[in-house]
């Protein structure tokens, strides 16, 4: 008779605890625009962004996988640039491969933030106001279509985050090797949350960053926009010429990973870069021409100061301008079509000396 009061408690106080875990547990549904996943599960659906005048406005694809478990909100960015690629594709096999059942916090996926770029197939630039949406951050209600877009971004994704990874790769015409921007300009918290994202994500060269704005009404730059709000962010380069290589996907959803398991999100996964490349100084080299630009050495090649990157020549093939390294790094990006116009970045050089 004891026995069985003494079970009977214990089986009253194991199923009190059980509720109390439950409700200790349980998470609200995670809603971003009109997109709202219930825990443990992944919704899809489209943010609007609104006809203005006479631009028809666009659509923004989203993706809202909610754990089933508390943890941060981790914003993850594809096709701010239209051309790249591998971004997207590697955001629709993680939208399959990361389980809602298991996750702890939510990941927000932007599947192709620049849907005007994309279906124009237009490098840099957006069709619809020839502007780079990754300069236009956080954006403008009131502005043209690209300023517009990143308001939107900036106010229902980026708000709404507690980490921001935003994804790129060299544009169609960049033959890039792969590499990450830790930006340096945050608070201190944030700066040192952000260089543990970039050694999680796990791309060996990653350029210190030291120049962006910290005034978060122009913050320009969409990862910048997370960093001036006080969100740990990154910008991540894998691919480009427009190509959808397995490896570039493939070392873009290997990042992914690390950086969840960072988080604390997900508990197995990749782990940091151990032998990171800090690239202390990085330049962009331009052209002072318009016309036909032919390269003169490869991405991840080594040069030294006044080595000769490429050449500019004008439509009947006079050569207008020899273009030269101006410092001994490592090229990390360079332009691999002919189209040139003055102004226009043909190389992205790195070097670990800091100036
Ligand atoms: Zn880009």
């Amino acid at each position: 008779m004891r026995v069985e009061v003494c079970m009977h408690v214990a089986l009253m106080v194991a199923g009190m605890l059980l509720v109390l875990v439950t409700i200790a547990s349980a998470q609200e549904p995670f809603a971003v625009g009109p997109v709202r996943a219930t825990p443990g599960t992944t919704a899809s659906g489209t943010l609007a962004v609104p006809a203005r005048g006479a631009d028809p406005g666009t659509t923004i694809p989203i993706s809202v996988i909610h754990g089933t478990k508390p943890g941060p909100v981790l914003a993850l960015t594809a096709g701010v640039h239209g051309v790249e690629y591998p971004p997207i594709l590697a955001l629709q096999r993680m939208r399959a491969s990361i389980d809602p059942r298991t996750l702890a916090g939510t990941v927000i996926m932007v599947h192709v933030a620049n849907m005007p770029s994309y279906l124009a197939r237009t490098i840099y630039y957006s069709p619809a106001d020839g502007k780079n949406l990754n300069r236009v951050f956080p954006g403008n209600p009131e502005g043209t279509l690209s300023e517009r877009i990143a308001d939107v971004i900036t106010r229902q994704v980026i708000d709404r985050s507690t980490h921001v990874i935003d994804l790129h790769c060299g544009d169609g015409n960049e033959s890039l090797r792969p590499y990450s921007y830790w930006i340096t300009t945050g608070s201190p918290q944030v700066a040192e949350a952000g260089k543990q994202m970039a050694l999680a994500f796990g791309l060996d060269h990653i350029i210190v960053d030291r120049e962006r704005p910290t005034d978060p009404k122009a913050s320009i730059y969409l990862s910048n926009t997370g960093v001036t709000r006080g969100k740990p962010a990154l910008t991540i380069e894998s691919g480009g010429m427009a190509r959808t290589d397995h490896e570039s996907i493939a070392q873009i959803e290997n990042g992914i990973a690390g950086v969840l398991k960072l988080l604390k999100m997900r508990p197995d996964g990749p782990d940091p870069v151990s032998a990171p490349i800090l690239l202390e100084h990085s330049e962009v080299v331009r052209s002072n021409f318009t016309g036909i630009f032919q390269a003169a050495v490869e991405k991840g090649h080594t040069v030294a100061k006044g080595t000769l990157l490429g050449r500019v020549f004008d439509f009947d093939g006079t050569l207008l301008e020899e273009i030269r390294a101006s410092f001994a790094g490592e090229v990390l990006y360079v332009v691999g079509t002919p189209p040139m116009t003055k102004g226009e970045p043909v190389a992205f050089i790195g070097s670990t000396m800091r100036r």
